[in-house]
């Protein structure tokens, strides 16, 4: 009962905020202390997802209720991995198939709703589902399995501008929320298992029109736009031929399909980024970058200032998307990052060097940790799926067991960080696979792996754990285990 009272107190909170201004890039900014509104994915652009309210604690949290409930409905119901955002005590949250519903956030009554008309033919690879919108004036924006970004009046719900990203019939589809970083929107692609090449794009968040584009996959050309949308070079991502063998930098992946977070005292926004395609890791002999990695760009030139490469020469799918949490150590500013690959990092968010490197799931067998001096792996080499060109018929490689398995230590589900307990608290999942390799060659718009795997449990008793992790010591403070993963989906 006196829960019901609080959050009728929350929605006196938001109700009288309604007369507020549009939404700025100063509101942006201090978006992780406002606490009537949540403006962006990670609640505050630096993703800690933590909120200096006091009302809900240990001591009160049994007795929370639900204010309301509503649903996306219909047989369209698929994966839900979407972070609603709030403002004018409006809530905006994504569904399914490129679904987005404005809500009065006091009651749940449904204020507008849009519908992309989805062509056929799209490719996500895993579930037709979005993970946000952003906020920027009077628009709220998001991308589109399709891979085009849509920008709505916030009020109305009428499309505002319509941008397309890339060729859906190449792969590319885009399902992450966009960053809003120094009044610009940034958004990142997905489509690392058909052979896209990753990247990252900003646009003025009021036109769509882009301002400049910066590839993830080394050799490719970066561009920047002036005013009347004129492309010139930008400079090349690294330096051509440099990682990859012959042409297939060309057909890289590395996307950047979680999306990013932004420190505005760094200028700096983070990306992570996926598997080098194909899987098959014997036919791009190098590191693969930037897969696998945390790219830091600075948002003013669309120039990489610095990356870290968690897994180089990716064999078994370790996505290096997770969120890259930024948070103040005494005055430095640190980014703590739970990788897919089971290990956590923690690095310099201004220049990249890396801090700590240590396990946060109790099996792993690619590597037996991270050298702290190289900043590199020490990877196991008898761990990775063999070459099928070594096997008696050409066809399949040695299989081998591995932890964690593709599904990674962590996936999707964001992480948090507190700055009262100095703590991230990470939703991981201890599970492992056989994996094995297959011949592959690229063709536009199919899947380009080149692997088999099959999902393998490790303990009896469960498989997730929402652990509590100390960034300067590695150790696992609490954790709380799970039978099932931890995975807001399906
Ligand atoms: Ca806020
Ligand atoms: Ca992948």
């Amino acid at each position: 009962m006196r829960m019901k009272m609080l959050s009728v107190l929350v929605t006196l909170g938001l109700a009288a905020m309604s007369a507020q201004a549009v939404v700025t890039d100063k509101m942006i900014e201090s978006d992780a202390k406002s606490t009537g509104d949540v403006l962006s994915w990670g609640v505050g652009t630096e993703g800690q997802r933590y909120s200096p309210l006091k009302q809900v604690n240990a001591n009160t949290i049994a007795r929370l209720t639900p204010a309301w409930s509503f649903s996306f409905g219909g047989e369209k119901q698929r994966g839900q991995e979407s972070q609603p955002v709030i403002h004018n005590g409006k809530m905006f949250v994504t569904g399914s198939y490129s679904r987005i519903f404005a809500l009065d956030a006091a009651t749940g009554k449904k204020l507008w709703k849009y519908e992309h008309r989805l062509p056929e033919g799209i490719m996500p690879c895993c579930d037709v589902i979005n993970r946000g919108a952003a906020l920027y004036g009077n628009l709220v924006i998001f991308a589109t399995l399709d891979a085009q970004l849509v920008a709505l009046n916030q009020d109305t719900g009428e499309v505002e501008w319509k941008e397309k990203i890339d060729d859906y019939a190449a792969g590319y589809s885009a399902s992450a929320a966009p960053v809003i970083a120094n009044g610009l929107l940034l958004t990142g692609v997905s489509g690392g298992e058909f052979g896209v090449v990753g990247r990252v794009e900003a646009r003025n968040p009021k036109t769509g029109a882009m301002v400049w584009s910066r590839p993830t996959v080394e050799g490719h050309m970066g561009y920047k736009y002036d005013d009347k949308g004129n492309k010139t070079e930008n400079g090349i991502s690294g330096t051509t031929g440099k990682s990859w063998p012959g042409d297939l930098w060309k057909t890289g992946g590395a996307a950047t399909w979680l999306g990013g977070t932004y420190n505005a005292k760094t200028g700096l926004a983070y990306f992570g980024t996926g598997n080098p395609a194909p899987w098959n890791s014997h036919l791009r002999k190098g590191d693969n970058l930037y897969s696998c990695s945390t790219v830091a760009i600075d948002v003013k030139t669309g120039q990489i200032v610095w990356h870290y490469q968690g897994t180089p020469n990716d064999g078994w799918d370790f996505d290096g998307v997770n969120e890259f949490v930024t948070y103040d150590d005494g005055g430095k500013i640190l980014g703590g990052k739970a990788d897919r690959n089971g290990f956590f990092y923690v690095i310099d968010a201004k220049n990249g060097h890396l801090e700590n490197a240590f396990p946060f799931v109790k099996k792993i067998t690619w590597a037996t940790g991270i050298d702290l001096k190289t900043g590199r792996p020490n990877m196991v080499p008898e761990n990775r799926p063999g070459d099928p060109t070594a096997s008696s018929d050409g066809k399949k490689g040695n299989a081998i067991f591995s932890a964690p398995s593709f599904l990674g230590g962590k996936n999707q589900m964001p992480m948090a960080y507190s700055p009262d307990t100095k703590l991230f608290y990470v939703p991981a999942n201890e599970w492992g696979m056989e994996i094995w390799n297959e011949p592959i060659t690229y063709k536009k718009g199919a899947a380009y792996l080149g692997a088999g795997f099959t999902i393998k449990t490790i303990n009896d008793d469960y498989i997730g754990a929402m652990r509590a992790i100390d960034p300067k010591t590695g150790k696992i403070v609490w954790e709380s285990k799970n039978n099932a993963p931890l995975w807001v989906v399906c």
